[in-house]
């Protein structure tokens, strides 16, 4: 080989090497019950010498440990299987919305390992004391994950907005932020986690875009193709297909908050008239149902109206169906548009799904031409009230078991 050649064989080497990490953590990860060392040869083709060193690598570096082993079926020794390690490298989530900030702490494993949520009208604070309270409740979550074995190899954060490319929050018309650079803010920090090479220290994206992510990557797994609606003050969506996010040409796809239910309606922030958020956002609601928002926080509000409805109360009721009606209207031209088969009812709407769902099924059964001959389903959300902090943790783990080398290469 001539010295030129040198470097780049060097160089395949070292990919071939990462590919097979990145292969046999993904089957690790992927498995329904913890995989053998044979069984990892048989699933990915590769020798059984060249599987045990590459989780020989996994192991040393904490991304995988050997699980329990199974109760003897014969003569010799059971094999163990392997699992992704419940210490080691974990995600950071974060989330400013409207009137909470979340922070959570999630495994390789997807297990959340910590969450904290502070409630608070966040409206009037400025963008940069925002992001300080966020980083004062990340670095308490660090400690906390250090203090259960666990590294931050990464952080995103979800926000109520537009983010371009770079990080920086274009418009977030609920919160009141206009071109606020997000990364450029928490830079005046000292670091939320560990630089791990080839992994990005910090990303931020749109909260319903996370939110559609930790959905599609919840157990056990449901539909490849979905619509995820984040109802909070405002309404957001993440629209997922064949098992990818369907962001736009620009990034900015599923501002369903902003279709128009009644076109000459009511004037919305956005500038237009008429949008669904008027009509289905957590304070259109709260104010059909009567509650007055002095007198309810905004932290309350969907705990208290599903109590009212559970108990009956008529204008609660009909605040919820009527919020369900313009959602439907909304929603079902999604579903004439893109064909899809399953609406998930997320953030504050999923502890009320069991009074917007049926206003949501009966204008999907008025408006959607197919909807005679294939039923669409609507249902809540498998991860809680957090899902946008719990999903941006999630995208964090996700990177590192599709890349593990990055970490290795930061454990030496
Ligand atoms: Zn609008």
């Amino acid at each position: 080989m001539s010295p030129t050649n040198a470097p780049a064989g060097a160089v395949r080497q070292g990919s071939l090497r990462e590919l097979n990490l990145a292969l046999v953590l993904g089957r690790i990860a992927a498995a329904d019950r913890p995989p053998s060392r044979a069984d990892l040869a048989t699933a990915t083709g590769l020798t059984r010498a060249t599987v045990s060193a590459v989780v020989e690598d996994l192991l040393a570096g904490q991304l995988v440990s050997e699980a329990d082993p199974a109760p003897r079926s014969g003569a010799g020794r059971p094999a163990r299987g392997l699992v992704l390690a419940d210490q080691g490298p974990a995600g950071l989530g974060l989330e400013v919305n409207v009137d909470y900030l979340a922070v959570c702490v999630v495994d390789l494993a997807g297990q959340v390992r910590h969450r904290t949520v502070h409630r608070a009208d966040l409206r009037p604070v400025d963008p940069a004391d925002a992001l300080a309270r966020l980083v004062e409740l990340a670095g308490q979550a660090r400690a906390d994950a250090a203090r259960q074995g666990l590294t931050l190899a990464g952080a995103a954060l979800a926000v109520p907005g537009l983010v371009d490319d770079a990080g920086m929050v274009r418009l977030a018309p609920n919160l009141g932020w206009r071109d606020v650079p997000v990364p450029a803010l928490l830079a005046r920090h000292s670091p939320l986690t560990e630089q791990v090479p080839g992994m990005p220290a910090l990303v931020v994206d749109n909260e319903a875009n996370l939110a559609a992510l930790g959905e599609l990557h919840s157990r056990p797994p449901g539909p490849a193709s979905f619509l995820h609606i984040s109802g909070e003050v405002g309404i957001g969506a993440g629209i997922v297909l064949d098992g990818a996010l369907f962001r736009g040409v620009r990034g900015w796809s599923g501002e369903i908050g902003h279709l128009p239910v009644h076109p000459q309606g009511l004037p919305c922030r956005c500038g237009g008239r008429g949008c669904l958020e008027q009509y289905a956002g957590q304070e259109a609601i709260v104010a059909a149902a009567g509650l007055a928002r002095a007198e309810l926080p905004a932290d309350t509000a969907t705990a208290r109206l599903a109590e009212l409805a559970e108990g009956g109360d008529a204008a609660a009721l009909r605040a919820l169906h009527d919020a369900g009606t313009a959602l439907g209207v909304a929603v079902a031209g999604v579903v004439n548009l893109l064909d899809l088969d399953t609406v998930v009812l997320g953030g504050g709407y999923a502890p009320l799904a069991p009074w917007l769902c049926p206003p949501v099924l009966a204008e999907i059964a008025s408006r959607v031409l197919t909807a005679a001959w294939s039923p669409v389903t609507v249902r809540p959300a498998t991860l809680g009230a957090e899902a946008a902090a719990v999903g941006a943790a999630g995208s964090v783990v996700r990177r590192i078991v599709a890349r593990p080398a990055g970490w290795l290469a930061r454990c030496g």
